[in-house]
């Protein structure tokens, strides 16, 4: 039976390959950091400036949260071999969802596997086919998933566009539904921006809506309290559902959670599929996380940083001729359409010591393929203004070809 199969793969493969949307994992040894060391293909390893992780904190690697996790196993060893309604729930894991919801202005929380998982699992426990779901048009693969795993019914509004929510609001009220969840990332990974929170809190009381905001690339660092976009905005309190990962700045290893009002969280435990169905969360990521929250509140020039090293980035890029993306997070989008342009760019900087990805379809809209640049505090300014030299250099040589 494969063989059919098997030719009609390799096919799809090659076709992949020669539109330049085949994606290859480049090979790292050692740890995550603002300076890592990748393999390459002929087995050496080529020292080189990382700006492609979601370290915003630069805790990936931080001693103090090897410690936490390290004291985390000691204490609860190493797996729970359980779900949590089992016999996977200890006081560690009660007490980061105590944390976490505290963290972020929320009533309680609840722990997933993955971030992914959290989104996969909020809508369906909540909602059924008498209630809408109003989401964003690039929302996240993980909210989009959430949405198709449950039976409200769909509606999608032009990114960030609050004339279109108000249409798509009045739209599903006018179809008579129960509930309406406005669905958002807080920030948006690809294009760096921030969702016009705000105005969708204000439509959400006009129309009646709950919001639910997923904020993996804010927790940590957005907001006076780095609590994310809620706190960027002052609107903490505001918003009933927040998921969020562990696995970006607050220390990259996994893990996520949703938190929300009371009920939403309780009905969760008892309902939500990758919950109930999936282990217990780690120890040492647990005992880790803990520490993460912690210096976040102890040590606030870390998360003004990277926002102070990103717009450093962009003013050099943009000086430079370069079409960037204006942003107010810790990410750089470098525009450059063509999909092929943009891998050949970052293959270039890769060459020279600068570790970038080029994004494209499906990761983004096609034609709208880009460098996505994130800054860290594990970064200095030298190996900022070094980057942007090094941009500058591969687009005057890639013009020149
Ligand atoms: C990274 C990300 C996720 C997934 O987080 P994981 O914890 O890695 O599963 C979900 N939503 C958004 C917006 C993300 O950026």
């Amino acid at each position: 039976m494969f063989g059919a199969m098997k030719d009609d793969l390799q096919i799809a493969l090659e076709n992949l390959k020669t539109k330049g949307l085949y994606k290859s994992e480049r090979i790292i040894a050692g740890p995550q950091d603002a300076v890592m060391h990748v393999k390459r293909p002929d087995g050496a390893t080529r020292e080189v400036l990382n700006f492609c992780a979601n370290n915003y904190l630069g805790l990936g690697n931080h001693p103090a949260l090897i410690r936490a996790a390290s004291q985390a196993m000691e204490r609860y060893g190493y797996g729970y071999a359980s779900v949590r309604f089992i016999c996977g729930t200890s006081d560690l894991h009660r007490e980061l969802e105590e944390k976490v919801a505290e963290f972020l202005g929320m009533d309680d929380a609840i722990l997933y596997a993955a971030a992914f998982d959290a989104n996969g699992g909020v809508f369906e426990p909540l909602l059924g086919e008498d209630d809408a779901i109003i989401s964003d048009a690039l929302n996240h693969a993980s909210i989009i998933d959430g949405v198709r795993l449950c039976k409200a019914r769909r509606y999608r509004y032009a990114h960030a566009d609050l004339d279109d929510l108000e249409k798509q609001l009045q739209a599903a009220h006018d179809a008579g539904s129960r509930y309406r969840v406005i669905a958002t990332d807080g920030v948006f990974s690809m294009d760096g921006d921030i969702a016009p929170l705000p105005g969708i809190a204000e439509l959400a009381e006009r129309y009646d809506a709950l919001v639910m905001v997923d904020d993996c690339h804010a927790t940590g660092y957005l907001g006076e309290g780095g609590r994310g976009t809620a706190d960027y905005f002052g609107l903490q309190g505001k918003i009933d559902i927040v998921t969020t990962t562990f696995g970006k700045a607050l220390g990259g290893a996994s893990g996520g959670c949703t938190a929300g009002r009371r009920e939403i969280v309780e009905m969760l435990r008892q309902r939500s599929r990758p919950y109930l169905f999936s282990n217990s969360l780690a120890p040492a990521v647990v005992g880790a996380t803990l520490r993460a929250l912690q210096i976040v509140e102890e040590e606030p020039e870390r998360r003004t940083r990277p926002l102070e090293l990103a717009s450093r980035l962009r003013s050099a890029l943009t000086a430079g001729g370069l079409d960037v993306l204006p942003t107010e997070t810790a990410i750089v989008p470098v525009m450059l359409y063509d999909e092929v342009t943009a891998l050949d760019m970052a293959d270039r900087l890769l060459d020279r010591g600068i570790y970038v990805i080029g994004f494209a379809y499906p990761v983004v809209p096609r034609g709208r393929a880009r460098i996505r640049v994130q800054l860290s505090a594990a970064h200095t300014e030298e190996q900022v203004d070094r980057a942007a030299e090094e941009f500058l250099e591969v687009a005057r040589e890639m013009k020149r070809e």
